[in-house]
């Protein structure tokens, strides 16, 4: 098995005494399997270099924000020319409105745009929009889906307080039953049903929307006079060249935005249409960078690019082609192995493995062979992507499922998941 390497090693001591817990949130070392490196020195294409100078191919993209390929030539270009004209000024560039154009003009239910930086700051923008529309406080939201790290939706609830938390009602996702009981629980205060577009948790299998199910929020949300929030923060552009929901004929009044919309750069947005458009102007939301032209001259780039290019239908082409090939090579094997969600946002996880121990392994095998894989979380695919990238991943993945046959690989539990699961 591969360790980490001496570099990342030293950083991660020296980290130990500035940065508290060593690092934090999704890349807390707990959360990855032995050997997987925390510290990385760049990005091009398709590809990782970790600060020893090792290269992986990436099938993580940075957790979503890589679309296109890492050091894309195009909306760099287009983020380094606004960037030496001036980035955070003392109000937005022109890029901003030619940003919020683009968006409204791509996404059917999207009548306006208001931008921020993080995928949290427009999932909470979202709920502020909500209550100052409806004038009400409660959320409909499905247990363990994510919208972000704010106190009234982190997972790990370690400093927040109940009362973050109040005036939230949860249902069980594609569970029309459960979902009109939140909404009756709920009352005469509803504010907004959250959704995701389809489940993707963390752990567990990726489920797609029940079509009825979508109708149903949407028939709920109109019969209550709340809005209906599609949060699009990981799957936009992942699934469609709009919001994902379109897909199965459902138009959100709210939509949140962010990761790959600028393809690494840091922007996200809330799309809302004019029921709620009133209410958005009515909130006081800002930040200090949030009018930075940079970012935004790069989104523009970057939706030209999802609009004219066919950087969907080819990940979708190299999606298909790892899913084929993976489970020809797992049942080959005598491996359960799972492969759920979009054949764009894959997640694995293997059969009769509680404790994760198999699919920590197995991640583990893929690395040492230069390919970066995830045990838990959803995987994303990138257009820099090549039909021969995916048949270097195949290579590497028979090689490791024949290394757990063989007991070649250490399968132990994972002594993480009592972090991973802890309150
Ligand atoms: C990542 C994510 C968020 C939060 O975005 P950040 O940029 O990390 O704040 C919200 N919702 C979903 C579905 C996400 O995947």
């Amino acid at each position: 098995m591969t360790a980490p390497g001496s570099l990342d090693r030293s950083l991660r001591e020296r980290a130990a005494q500035v940065i508290p817990g060593g690092m934090y949130g999704h890349q807390s070392t707990a959360l990855l399997p032995d050997g997987y490196p925390q510290f990385f020195s760049g990005g091009q294409g398709a590809h990782l270099t970790d600060a020893d100078g090792r290269r992986y191919l990436d099938f993580m993209c940075a957790y979503g924000p890589n679309l296109l390929g890492y050091a894309h030539p195009g909306v760099d270009a287009a983020y380094i020319d606004q960037l030496r004209k001036g980035d955070a000024l003392t109000g937005p560039t022109p890029a901003m409105v030619a940003l919020a154009e683009a968006f409204t003009g791509m996404v059917t239910h999207a009548d306006w745009a208001l931008f921020c930086k993080n995928g949290t700051d427009a999932t909470s923008m979202a709920m502020v929009t909500a209550r100052a529309h409806t004038r009400r406080k409660t959320l409909v939201l499905a247990k363990g889906a994510y919208h972000g790290a704010a106190p009234w939706c982190t997972p790990r609830p370690a400093g927040t307080t109940p009362e973050d938390r109040a005036n939230q009602v949860f249902c069980t996702y594609n569970d029309i039953d459960s979902l009109e009981a939140a909404v009756a629980r709920a009352g005469d205060d509803l504010a907004a049903i959250f959704a995701a577009p389809f489940r993707h948790d963390a752990f567990v299998d990726q489920v797609e929307v029940d079509p009825a199910y979508a109708h149903k929020a949407r028939e709920l949300a109109d019969r209550t006079g709340a809005l209906l929030v599609v949060d699009d923060v990981r799957a936009g552009f992942r699934v469609a060249r709009d919001c994902s929901w379109s897909a199965v004929g459902v138009q959100p009044d709210l939509s949140s935005w962010g990761k790959c919309i600028a393809n690494g750069h840091p922007i996200s947005a809330l799309l809302g249409n004019d029921k709620a458009r009133a209410a958005a102007a009515s909130i006081y939301v800002t930040g200090s960078f949030w009018f930075a032209g940079a970012a935004m001259a790069a989104g523009v780039a970057t939706l030209k690019l999802i609009r004219e290019s066919d950087y969907l239908e080819r990940i979708e082409g190299l999606g298909a082609r790892l899913r084929h090939g993976l489970a020809e090579r797992a049942s080959g094997a005598g491996f359960g192995f799972r492969q759920s969600g979009p054949v764009t946002m894959p997640l694995f996880l293997f059969d009769d493995d509680r404790d994760l121990a198999k699919g920590f392994a197995w991640c583990s095998a893929m690395l040492g062979r230069g390919v970066y894989v995830h045990p838990w979380h959803n995987m994303f695919l990138c257009a820099a992507m090549t039909e021969a990238d995916i048949d270097v991943a195949l290579d590497a993945a028979e090689a490791s499922f024949d290394d757990l046959k063989r007991n070649r690989a250490e399968i132990r539990p994972a002594a993480k998941m009592a972090f991973l699961t802890a309150g």
